[in-house]
Parts: C-alpha cells; sequence; structure tokens
C-alpha cells in the first residue's frame, strides 16, 4: 500500500485523503454495530491512542507522582517534581513525533499533506524559526499551564476541598468516567475555540496558534498563554465529579499529548515496508488551511449540526465558500443599514 491507494497529491504537491467519514455515533437513524466496531476496533475509539494515553497515566500515577499524603502542603519540591516530568513527557511525546518524521525524514513526504517542510526562515515566528517558536510556547507556557492545574488538582484532592472515589469503592463509574474524558475534551474544545475565533480574542489569542499554517508535531501546543489556560481549564470538570487523581492525570496528559499526533501533518506513520497506520487529524489539518471550519473534532458531531463541518471534498469547499460570501454579504448590508 502507498499514500496513492488512499488519497490523491495534487499539482501543487499536496496531498489529501478520501473525505472525512465522521465516526458512527451521535448519528441519527443509530447504527450500534457500527458504533461497537467504531469502540472496540482497531483503530477506533480504545485502540490504539487512548488506551496508551492511558497506560502513561496510569503509570505516571504510579511511579512519577507524590503521594496524596505528601501533596496535603504546597511544597516547591514535589511541585517542581510535577513540572520536571511534564516537560520531560511532552519532549518525550512531541520530541519523538518530530524526530521520527522531520528530523530522520523517515517516511520522507510519504501520507504528507503539505509538500513543504517547517519554517526555518520566516519572522513570522520567534527566531525566525517555526520549530524553535513552538517549542518555546510548549515548554515555557503550556507545560508550567498544564503543572498549575495538575498541582492544584491533586492538592485539592489530598485535603478533601474536591470529591474524590476510588477504584474499589465505584469500579463501574471509575472506568465510565475514563472513557468520557476524551468525549468531554472534544466538547470542551469546540466551546472555547469558537469563543478565541470570536474577532479580537483572534486577533490577540488565537493567533499564535494559527501561525502554524503548515503544521508539525510542536505545533499542537504552541498557543498563547490565555489559550492555554482556556484550554487545560476542562480538568475543572474534576472538581464537581468525584474523580481520582488518575483522572486528572490522564485528561491533562490527554490534552497535551494528543494534539502533537493530530498537528503531525501526516496522515499515516509507515510502521514497517508498506505498512502504515492512521495518526493525522485531517479533520483539524482543514481547520489550520481553512480557519473558518471544523472547529471541534470527528467524534461529536458539532460542525456538522452547526454546519462549519468541511469534510475535504469539492462540494464541501464549495459550501464553505458560499458561506463566507453569505456572511461577507451580511456584514456589508448592516453597515449600510
Ligand atoms: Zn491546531
Ligand atoms: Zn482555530
Amino acid at each position: 500500500m502507498t499514500e496513492a491507494d488512499f488519497g490523491v497529491r495534487d499539482q501543487r504537491g499536496d496531498w489529501r485523503p478520501e473525505p472525512i467519514d465522521p465516526a458512527p455515533v451521535f448519528v441519527w437513524p443509530l447504527r450500534p454495530l457500527d458504533a461497537l466496531k467504531w469502540f472496540f476496533g482497531w483503530p477506533g475509539y480504545l485502540w490504539p491512542w487512548n488506551a496508551i494515553y492511558l497506560a502513561i497515566a496510569i503509570l505516571t500515577w504510579a511511579f512519577l507522582t507524590p503521594s496524596l499524603a505528601a501533596m496535603q502542603t504546597l511544597e516547591v519540591w514535589w511541585v517542581a517534581a510535577i513540572l520536571a516530568r511534564n516537560t520531560g513527557l511532552i519532549i518525550l511525546v512531541a520530541g519523538g513525533w518530530h524526530l521520527r518524521l522531520y528530523v530522520q525524514k523517515a517516511q520522507g513526504t510519504a501520507y504528507k499533506y503539505s509538500n513543504r517542510w517547517l519554517d526555518r526562515d520566516n519572522t513570522a515566528f520567534l527566531f525566525n524559526n517555526q520549530t524553535l517558536d513552538n517549542i518555546f510556547w510548549t515548554l515555557a507556557s503550556a507545560v508550567p499551564i498544564w503543572t498549575a492545574f495538575e498541582v492544584l488538582s491533586l492538592w485539592a484532592m489530598a485535603n478533601g476541598v474536591i470529591p474524590t472515589v476510588t477504584f474499589e469503592s465505584h469500579p463501574v463509574y471509575f472506568v465510565v468516567l475514563i472513557l468520557l474524558i476524551p468525549l468531554f475534551r472534544e466538547l470542551h474544545f469546540y466551546l472555547i475555540h469558537r469563543l478565541i475565533h470570536w474577532p479580537p480574542l483572534y486577533r490577540t489569542v488565537h493567533y499564535l496558534h494559527h501561525k502554524n499554517v503548515n503544521v508539525g508535531p510542536w505545533s499542537g501546543m504552541a498557543m498563547h498563554p490565555v489559550e492555554h489556560v482556556l484550554y487545560f481549564s476542562g480538568v475543572l470538570i474534576h472538581w464537581i465529579l468525584p474523580s481520582h487523581p488518575i483522572h486528572v492525570i490522564f485528561h491533562l496528559q490527554h490534552l497535551a499529548f494528543a494534539p502533537a499526533k493530530g498537528h503531525s501533518g501526516f496522515e499515516r506513520v509507515v510502521v514497517k515496508d508498506d505498512k502504515a497506520i492512521g495518526t493525522g487529524s485531517y479533520f483539524h489539518q482543514l481547520h489550520h488551511k481553512h480557519f473558518e471550519c471544523n472547529y471541534g473534532n470527528d467524534i461529536i458531531h458539532l460542525d456538522k449540526w452547526f454546519g462549519t463541518f468541511h469534510d475535504g471534498s469539492k462540494e464541501a469547499e464549495k459550501k464553505m465558500n458560499e458561506r463566507f460570501l453569505a456572511a461577507q454579504r451580511r456584514a456589508r448590508a448592516s453597515k449600510a443599514g
């Protein structure tokens, strides 16, 4: 199998996969068999990515987090330990994707959406270098803000400020809550993403993430600090719903790690000879290309319901352009009126 089996490369050298077919859940009429296959199948909701993120979260809680008793008082040593651990983990995850796809160029441009590599001489970016700019915003802003949410949440759990549960006392609830976290993330992200596309916030905050039209793994967390605060605030759901530290750690790591894959710039990663596994997010790639479509993701069909879905097809492109023209006409009419 090659990229030609999964999509087409146009004359400009950009590659696009088949139009996006969103997850067969939240659809009417219901498609229970397809939904089950999507949930348990490979690749699907659980396997491999959410299972991998969950395994990392469990290991993090077991081996790389102080005990709740130790976290009852805010002390520099354990806050610094969590900051260092989060820095190390994001370097492993985003750096790992970047190393394989952009430094080693292990598969060249096969399955790469854009035929361009990342910018090295562009004054729009800090240090005129897209990768260094993206790494800077990730390490200087994303990691400290992620760590602050984690430290406060774990401290609040250790002191009984927020409600907690254990696996032993409520195993079914414990597992269901884990399974709902990626879905909740999608809903929360959609809401804050619509908010920061409001022109005053776009111009001052979200523009920073959108400097990355052609994205790489480190672009995922390259955001303005205000966007990081909004983005990681989803974890505050655990201040209301009884949770365990594993829920908090999984939620925050999912927020921090998943965008590295989602912004890899590649639809598939070649693992062996002609075998490639799906890793990319063409859905979000189209958001970076066109700005005003696909604000959410492809499990909950929010963009479909609100008329901003772009599946990558010519028809969707036409519909999006008509939407732009109609909005321009409305703006002109309201000015004239
Ligand atoms: Zn993005
Ligand atoms: Zn955006």
